[in-house]
């Protein structure tokens, strides 16, 4: 039996990409999943799907940038899965730009979306886990929350502040028996890149050697899983997986 059998996980941002494929790795492995994103059929495509994998699943619309959207989501997840064992903070977006183009509208979404998500979702698991003295909270960050790039002024302050919250949490946590974890991935296939509207950005990516293979969502699902699978004492701090081919 895995140590997920029956543990109440939420996944935010599980309607595509690598929250979906985790959510479909816990599925797998017996947990009690709280799927969480704005496009609600999707999210209960997946749960069908989790129920067919030996889990048991519930769909939550939720936009995360709504602190009662968010807190709405955690009070349904608790009525009926009991105790949030895991936060899987997973939700983002990516609309890169250079500064030069002021898309201020895109800045600010995405502080809302990568940074506040992030906020509330803690703010909303955080007592009940200080309580019952366990708990795990996974973020998932980004290679861009430890490098800067042309384009990505925002989108890496969004990360590199997800890396900051995510160090002080498991520093003020260390004595709870709470665990933090980030999860730092590259370049994953995703309907991530979709939101980029600038074209000099776009052409940075058009232009990625012929041979470049990208990471899978399946890849970063295995490292949040390895985290969650750790025993109790064992707090795996950060996961950074790059491509083979990823340089920076
Ligand atoms: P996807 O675009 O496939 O998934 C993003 C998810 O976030 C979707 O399920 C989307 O659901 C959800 N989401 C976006 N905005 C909101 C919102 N306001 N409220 C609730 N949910 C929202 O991309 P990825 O799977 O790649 O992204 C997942 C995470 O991984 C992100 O945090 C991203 O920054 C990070 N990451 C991705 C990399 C990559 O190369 N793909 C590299 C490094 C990090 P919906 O639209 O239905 O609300």
């Amino acid at each position: 039996m895995s140590a997920l059998s029956n543990k109440v996980v939420i996944v935010t941002g599980a309607s595509s990409g690598i929250g979906y494929a985790t959510a479909v790795e816990l599925g797998k492995r017996g947990a009690n999943v709280v799927c969480v994103a704005r496009r609600i059929d999707r999210l209960d495509q997946l749960a069908k799907e989790i129920l067919t994998l030996g889990g048991k699943a519930i769909a939550v619309e939720c936009d995360v940038t709504s602190r009662s959207d968010v807190d709405g989501m955690v009070a349904t997840a608790r009525e009926t899965f009991g105790p949030i064992d895991v936060l899987i903070n997973n939700a983002g977006i990516m609309p890169l730009s250079f500064m030069d183009a002021c898309k201020v509208d895109e800045w600010t979404q995405t502080v809302d979306v990568n940074i506040n998500g992030v906020l509330y979702g803690v703010g909303a698991v955080l007592p009940e886990m200080i309580e019952r003295r366990t708990g795990h909270i996974i973020n998932v960050s980004s290679v861009a929350g430890r490098k800067v790039f042309p384009g990505g002024a925002v989108y890496c302050a969004t990360k590199f502040a997800v890396h900051a919250l995510s160090e002080g949490l498991r520093q003020e946590l260390a004595s709870s028996g709470v665990r933090v974890t980030t999860i730092a991935p590259g370049l994953v296939t995703t309907e991530l890149q979709n939101a980029i509207t600038d074209e000099r950005v776009k052409e940075r990516f058009r232009s990625l050697p012929e041979d470049f293979v990208p990471l899978e969502s399946a890849d970063i699902a295995a490292a949040i899983i390895y985290a969650m699978e750790s025993p109790p004492h064992v707090n795996v701090n950060e996961i950074l997986v790059r491509p083979t081919r990823q340089e920076n």
